[in-house]
């Protein structure tokens, strides 16, 4: 049965407990533990599918079609298990999911509580799957003494009890604010974390002190002292270059030695870092630079296109070059040329999207990057956006458009290129929608298979003829186009088992263009680079060495 390790937040957010947690369970791994990482959310939304990325950064997909929280990108990325729908939970799903029991008369008449029916809903969720693997990790949303994460520390509480002693540990992450003109490390505001903590019956095993220095001995004692922890299990989290050298950090500061001897694991099982060491000597060893563009839409904020970003960065390490990424606002092209903003970069990455505002900036860019022979990667909408270009300008279509956005335009004076999906296949079972599910988990989520033209560009670079990627999306590229299409050039040369739905396209004399309709960079690991955006990074390479 599993040991859990309970990791809770305090004094502010955005400290990095994601990181920390995929970089324990990375950590744990090296050591030879199996792990699953598992993250509640105490926000009211059912889950973070409809909430816009400037809430809540990118929603991150799941192979089983679940829409969840960036952080188990991150978990993904650091451990290499893929993450289930069954590894992220909301406030918003469990108070559904008990109302829902309520309203099926399941509890028999009684009153209905956050205690017990709302932490035994968490519990339970805690619990799944738990014989699978020797430790889970679950991490808290938030910080301590937020009003919706108070279910959750009860139920963790309760939890901890319910198993036998030793089984669970808790784990809080703070900081460490250092105050120039004292020259000082401040504990005071850790101190009252873990008063809060300890107030509400949860005291931490271990604290994770994020910090921009060492920690001096003197505040190390102070700190084990006043929070009632070992001074060896308090441990600094320094601001690093690089967020894949958290595990050799951490590992360096004593974290996964001071976890093993908080469960009485004895003797430790050596680690090996083998594969942490080789992530980090590729990123610090590089041979010159490329410069991605990325024409989006939300390019203020750098958390929007989290993976992409990561698998950039992964694709940099496989070829051992720095990636250096722009982000460049599709709008911009509404009224201006494409060329003086693009001219610089050596390859151009249109990513996912929805809503209309930027897309025809995105056909720019297509277009810009297919006639000047520069490396282009479409990723879903900027798949579907590189098909419009190329009806339009290829096979000489001026009215092709997505129905995403033909609003209320005459249907006979565009012709619809993509169109709105209403029916298809998964697995074996034939899944229909229907108008008003419009919003919300109603997309083509999830795993599915493509297969892909034998001698293709991309069977070339995937090294196999059958693929099996993520997806998130309403819309398809339409068929009734190819022939017109291939004859011109773009090639249809990754399709759905069935062979309705385009899942890639590519150019044929270009040096690197390819549309896919699924998310790769969901998939890529440090370790593991994504074909992709492996062979792209590699194709920007190439084009950097030729101007
Ligand atoms: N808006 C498009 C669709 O729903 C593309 C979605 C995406 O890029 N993830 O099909």
């Amino acid at each position: 049965m599993a040991r859990f390790i309970f990791i809770t937040g305090g004094v502010v957010s955005s400290l990095g407990k994601g990181l920390a947690s995929a970089a324990l369970g990375a950590l744990l791994q090296a050591r030879g533990f199996t792990v699953r990482l598992r993250k509640l959310d105490p926000y009211l939304n059912v889950d973070p599918g409809t909430m816009s990325p400037y809430e809540h950064g990118e929603v991150f997909v799941t192979d089983d079609g679940a829409e969840t929280d960036l952080d188990l990108g991150h978990y993904e990325r650091f451990t290499g298990v893929a993450a289930r729908a069954t590894d992220s939970i909301s406030s918003g799903r469990v108070y559904s999911n008990v109302l829902e029991k309520e309203r099926r008369g399941d509890y028999l008449g009684k009153t209905i509580q956050v205690i017990p029916h709302v932490t035994d809903e968490i519990k339970d969720f805690i619990r799944i799957g738990e014989d699978e693997v020797d430790f889970m990790l679950c991490e808290i949303g938030g910080t301590v003494g937020d009003i919706e994460g108070l279910p959750f520390f009860e139920a963790i509480r309760q939890f901890s009890q319910e198993k036998p002693r030793g089984q669970c540990i808790f784990m809080h992450l703070t900081l460490l604010p250092y105050i120039k003109a004292s020259g000082e490390l401040k504990t005071k505001p850790t101190q009252h974390s873990v008063k809060e903590l300890r107030s509400i019956g949860l005291a931490p095993d271990i604290l994770v002190c994020r910090s921009e220095g060492p920690i001096p001995g003197k505040e190390r004692e102070k700190l084990a002292l006043f929070c009632n922890v070992r001074p060896e299990a308090v441990v600094a989290a320094q601001d690093l270059k690089s967020i894949y050298e958290a595990p050799l950090a951490y590992h360096r500061e004593g974290l996964d030695q001071a976890v093993l001897d908080a469960f009485g694991i004895n003797p430790a099982p050596r680690p090996n870092l083998a594969r942490w060491e080789d992530v980090v000597d590729r990123i610090h060893n590089t041979d010159g630079e490329v410069r991605v563009a990325i024409v989006g839409k939300y390019t203020q904020l750098e958390d929007a296109y989290k993976s992409i970003a990561e698998a950039l960065t992964h694709g940099g390490m496989a070829n051992r070059v720095k990636v250096r990424v722009d982000w460049v606002d599709a709008e911009i092209f509404d009224r201006e040329d494409a060329a003086p903003h693009l001219e610089r970069f050596n390859a151009i990455l249109v990513p996912g999207g929805f809503g209309e505002r930027g897309t025809e900036g995105k056909i720019k860019a297509a277009q810009f990057a297919r006639e000047k022979g520069i490396p282009y990667l479409g990723i879903c909408l900027g798949m579907q956006m590189a098909v419009i270009e190329a009806t339009r300008n290829m096979t000489d279509l001026p009215t092709a458009r997505s129905e995403e956005f033909a609003g209320d335009i005459d249907p006979r004076e565009f012709t619809p290129v993509v169109y709105h999906l209403k029916e298809w296949i998964k697995g074996n079972a034939k899944v229909t929608r229907r108008k008003e599910d419009d919003k919300g988990g109603t997309m083509r989520l999830g795993a599915y298979d493509a297969v892909l033209k034998e001698q293709s560009r991309v069977a070339e670079v995937y090294g196999t003829t059958v693929i099996e990627e993520r997806h998130r999306h309403r819309y398809e590229v339409d068929i009734r186009f190819r022939e017109q299409l291939e004859e011109k050039g773009l090639l249809f040369s990754g399709m759905s088992p069935d062979g309705r739905l385009p899942e890639i396209v590519e150019v044929r004399d270009h040096p690197w263009f390819i549309g896919v309709q699924f998310h790769p960079e969901l998939k890529s690991k440090p370790f593991a680079p994504h074909p992709l955006f492996r062979d792209f990074v590699r194709a920007a390479k190439e084009q950097s060495r030729l101007v």
